[in-house]
């Protein structure tokens, strides 16, 4: 899958995923890519403005140590939110929680480790909106919610670590 930063000839950006470069340009020769906002089939891969790296940056000076390079930071990392609860509180805590997962599972469809492909295809409308539940990598549901995917890690409970 390659992903496409598109615009239509109004000025709508969005996002597309495709099977192929290929791919891309029959659909779009097929009329068959519409802008998710005003619908028209005039759509364009949009103009990535490349990242410039300066070549002073990178050339090490004769005089007085190396220029630092700025680094692009990393995203940090989520601090996982723990809870110390009381017995019977916890008791309660880990029902709320299995009921959450319940839910989850009763009424979503478990595509496994397709998860993160199947969650980008109903984000851009390529496949039925519905719920779905799978596997994904940390990295890969740190991509989709950069995306605007939104996806939600459901809890562990103790059961789980046997
Ligand atoms: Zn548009």
């Amino acid at each position: 899958m390659i992903h496409y930063s598109l615009q239509c000839g109004r000025g709508h950006a969005f996002d597309g995923w495709f099977a192929s470069s290929d791919a891309f340009e029959t659909q779009r020769g097929d009329g068959d890519l519409g802008c998710p906002v005003c619908g028209t089939h005039d759509v364009s891969r949009a103009l990535m403005a490349p990242a410039v790296r300066t070549r002073a940056a990178n050339t090490p000076t004769t005089d007085g140590p190396p220029k630092k390079v700025p680094v692009e930071a990393e995203p940090a990392e989520a601090a996982a939110t723990h809870a110390a609860l009381p017995e019977g509180d916890r008791q309660a805590f880990l029902d709320a929680m299995r009921a959450l997962r319940k839910a989850v599972v009763d009424n979503g469809t478990d595509v496994g480790t397709a998860f993160p492909e199947e969650a980008r295809r109903i984000h851009y409308g390529e496949a039925e909106p519905r719920q779905i539940y799978g596997q994904a990598e940390t990295e890969e549901a740190r991509a989709l919610i950069e995306e605007g995917i939104k996806v939600l890690p459901l809890p562990i409970l103790p059961e789980d670590r046997n």
